[in-house]
């Protein structure tokens, strides 16, 4: 039985919001428990050589959370607060976005608990051809294939690539996200920002509101949000509020977004951009504004500051940035929660696209990216909102009802279970 708690781990909480699924849709105990575990974790040593000549040691995990409607797919994160907990999470949130966007895939995820931001370039470089010798074991492009996260860029999927080509000789497939000019798709790099915005247009069309009405607050400002700001600029939205982890930068008569583009790659940061006011992330998410979109980390919505959101629309572009409690929260107070496994769908099924163009070795052009993009988003969050019309249930509880009947179905199907 679901049950809701304050101080619920990530998994935990993901596993509540599967389980209260699990017990609407009367699940039986055998695919209960084959859908709430995890198929297999594996954590690795890396000693990580620095610059200097001193050696560190960190660690790194994969979890491969279900296979049941294809390889294992799922973003790899570089940060000091990765851990087990976290990843088995994030890899479960895979199973049940791949299976809602309907893209052939499980649902994996990989982390390794590291500040990035103390590291050189040729020392990322080391560390991550030693992850992903570390994990070759259990990764293929018909097994497992990685894609950027958080911290994790082009860059790193280009060195993930030439680390396994080195044991199974060219193989792009094994990971997607990849610079273009080692065959990565068009179009990826704006995927998930880009369903993000496709998303939030029809639940605002559905709610008899247009984007310009509609003032617009972004916590985080990475792949992301950034792509968000752009995207959400471009359909009409007055973003008026950004922040990335040094703070935030607000004006009320909206941000320029490509210059704030600009300020960001010369300074490093959105901070202190000319002509906007200061703010910090936490006042960003409590701002009196339309949409909110938090497109950082995990769990910054929490009972603790629920009741204060003043936002009408959430869109979780970031995975579970909003705990169960405070989600239940949200939800009586009239918000409408578009939730993580739909809003930020995007970046996997370009992924998809990308991981299909390496197989038949054929490129498309970017408007056969992009139209194909809008087609999953749309339909997966028509989806969704007839189901939450039809049982009176909010668009979380749809998504999830939706996603896991599907993989249990897999599941049946195979005869795994
Ligand atoms: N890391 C992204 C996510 O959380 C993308 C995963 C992928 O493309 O495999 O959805």
């Amino acid at each position: 039985m679901a049950e809701l708690r304050d101080d619920m781990t990530p998994f935990e909480a993901v596993t509540y919001f599967f389980d209260t699924v699990a017990d609407v849709v009367e699940m039986d105990p055998a695919t209960r428990a084959v859908l709430a575990g995890t198929y297999r974790e594996i954590r690795v040593q890396i000693p990580l050589r620095r610059d200097d000549g001193s050696v560190e040691t960190v660690y790194g995990y994969r979890v491969q959370h279900n296979g049941a409607r294809g390889p294992y797919k799922g973003g790899v994160r570089y940060h000091p607060s990765a851990s087990l907990d976290e990843t088995r999470a994030l890899a479960a949130l895979m199973t049940w976005k791949t299976a809602l966007v309907d893209v052939p895939f499980g649902g994996a995820k990989g982390g390794i608990q590291v500040d990035p931001t103390t590291l050189s370039k040729p020392e990322l470089e080391r560390l991550t051809r030693r992850f992903m010798s570390q994990v070759s074991y259990i990764v293929g492009p018909h097994r497992d294939i990685m894609a950027p996260d958080v911290n994790t860029n082009a860059q790193t999927m280009a060195w993930m690539m030439d680390a396994y080509g080195q044991r199974a000789g060219h193989t792009p497939a094994v990971v997607t996200g990849k610079p273009v000019e080692l065959g990565g798709s068009l179009g990826r790099d704006a995927a998930t920002g880009r369903g993000v915005v496709i998303v939030l247009d029809e639940v605002i069309r559905d709610a008899g509101q247009s984007p310009g009405d509609l003032t617009m607050a972004i916590q985080g400002f990475g792949n992301v949000g950034s792509w968000t700001a752009r995207l959400a600029a471009e359909s009409g939205y007055r973003v008026v509020a950004v922040s990335d982890v040094k703070g935030g930068t607000f004006s009320e008569r909206g941000l320029d977004v490509e210059q704030l583009i600009g300020h960001q790659r010369q300074t490093g940061s959105v901070v202190e951009f000319p002509g906007a006011e200061p703010l910090d992330n936490a006042a960003l998410l409590e701002l009196d504004v339309d949409v909110l979109v938090p497109a950082a980390l995990g769990e910054v919505i929490t009972s603790a500051n629920a009741d204060r959101i003043r936002a009408r629309t959430v869109v979780e572009a970031a995975n579970h940035p909003v705990t169960p409690a405070a989600s239940q929260t949200l939800g009586e107070r009239g918000v409408t929660v578009v939730p993580d496994i739909l809003a930020n769908a995007g970046g996997v099924t370009v992924s998809y696209f990308e991981w299909t163009q390496n197989i038949q070795q054929f490129s498309w052009d970017e408007q056969r990216v992009n139209g194909e993009l809008a087609r999953h988003m749309t339909t997966a969050y028509r989806k969704v909102r007839d189901y939450a019309q039809g049982s009176g249930c909010d668009l979380r509880h749809a998504a999830f009802a939706i996603a896991v009947q599907r993989v249990a179905n897999a599941a049946h199907l195979r005869g795994y279970v």
